[in-house]
């Protein structure tokens, strides 16, 4: 059975975008079939993949998570999909550390779930594992990410990542076309937009709350400069360290879209284009992986929970169904000079240290 690293190397050299990990899903599939895990394949018809390991003891039904997607990038002028969001180490130690939990018979009571999720990076693949019904019976689960360097060094982990809400909004702002010679006849799209982009960077939310909007996407144009023009499209990136405030982020900025249009005479269509919801982590999987964490790196390598403004579209699975406890924790390994960075590197000594701290966590619950 090939080890994490050689798992790694092979996952890290087949990048797949999100929803087209054919290559990446064959070749965990395989690897958990010869291992003897049972597993289905095309969760609701994606690369998703469900398997189970079987105490047949009644008991506790635990499930650990790994996403699958490389991100799309341009280097050198060339789009390419790479792994620089560390999915490849995910998959590589969430299946080695299935592996050998089989091998070892280290399961004696419950059932331990292992999903391997597609499209993290589009915010979807969670939401599709949840509608195959991936989850149904599954009492506690468990994911993890790399951390950034700045965060967490070779050697630490942090039992639960504490990520933000995010909300990408677009508003489509529609005027009236004319000459620009006779402006009094048409409604500019583009005064509008820009008003509608001053109308929220004024808003407010309470002081104490931890919250960002701003505008990233503007675009107008009529094809010529001698005439109003009539469309404006304006992209909003919202965060949210809760997902409480961002509801009500949501319903201000598309009021304040609308109302500030509307003065000129404008009319705007806002819709949602991407979303996650906030960390929603359970107390009992804080607890449990905090002491894996003690039981493999020793109290010197346990760190306090982390804040991160980054979004994780796992948060899905405890949103959707709250009777599941999440656990999210981050394995430091050096890595810099960050995520998504087309350079992103990290120390691969981290890919053991990853495998052992779930397995403690499942010999713990389920052993
Ligand atoms: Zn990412
Ligand atoms: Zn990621």
């Amino acid at each position: 059975m090939p080890n994490v690293q050689e798992h790694y190397h092979f996952l890290h050299d087949i990048p797949e975008l999100g929803f087209q990990e054919f290559k990446t899903s064959a070749y965990i599939a395989s690897q958990l079939a010869q291992a003897g895990i049972p597993l289905t394949q095309g969760v609701n018809n994606t690369t998703g993949i469900v398997a189970e390991i079987d105490s047949g003891v009644p008991g506790p039904v635990l499930a650990l998570r790994a996403d699958m997607d490389a991100l799309g990038h341009v280097i050198d002028g060339v789009a390419c999909a790479r792994h620089t969001c560390g999915h490849d180490a995910h998959s590589a130690v969430v299946l080695s550390a299935a592996q050998q939990l089989m091998q070892e018979g280290a399961i004696k009571k419950g059932r331990l779930k292992l999903l391997f999720q597609p499209a993290e990076e589009l915010g979807t693949g969670a939401l599709a594992m949840l509608e195959g019904g991936a989850l149904a019976d599954v009492e506690m689960i468990l994911g993890f990410h790399l951390r950034p360097q700045e965060e967490c060094r070779l050697g630490q982990a942090t039992p639960a990542v504490l990520y933000s809400a995010c909300s990408t909004l677009e508003a489509t702002i529609k005027g009236v076309p004319a000459h620009a010679a006779r402006p009094h006849q048409g409604v500019n799209a583009l005064d509008a937009a820009v008003q509608a982009v001053q109308a929220v960077n004024a808003l407010h939310l309470a002081p104490g709350l931890s919250w960002s909007v701003k505008a990233t996407r503007f675009l107008c144009d009529a094809g010529v400069t001698n005439s109003v023009p009539d469309e404006a499209r304006v992209v909003w990136d919202l965060r949210s360290q809760e997902n409480a405030p961002m509801a009500t982020l949501k319903q201000k900025v598309t009021q304040a879209i609308q109302h500030s249009v509307a003065a000129l005479g404008a009319h705007a269509e806002v819709v949602v284009l991407k979303e996650m919801p906030a960390a929603d982590i359970h107390e009992d999987a804080t607890a449990l992986i905090r002491a894996a964490i003690v039981d493999v790196l020793g109290e010197e390598g346990l760190l306090s929970a982390r804040t991160t403004p980054g979004s994780e579209d796992f948060f899905f699975y405890p949103v959707q169904l709250p009777q599941l406890k999440a656990g999210f924790w981050g394995l430091g390994c050096d890595l810099l000079p960050g995520l998504h960075h087309p350079d992103m590197r990290f120390d691969r000594r981290a890919l053991e240290q990853g495998v052992h701290i779930f397995k403690a966590a499942v010999v713990r619950m389920l052993g």
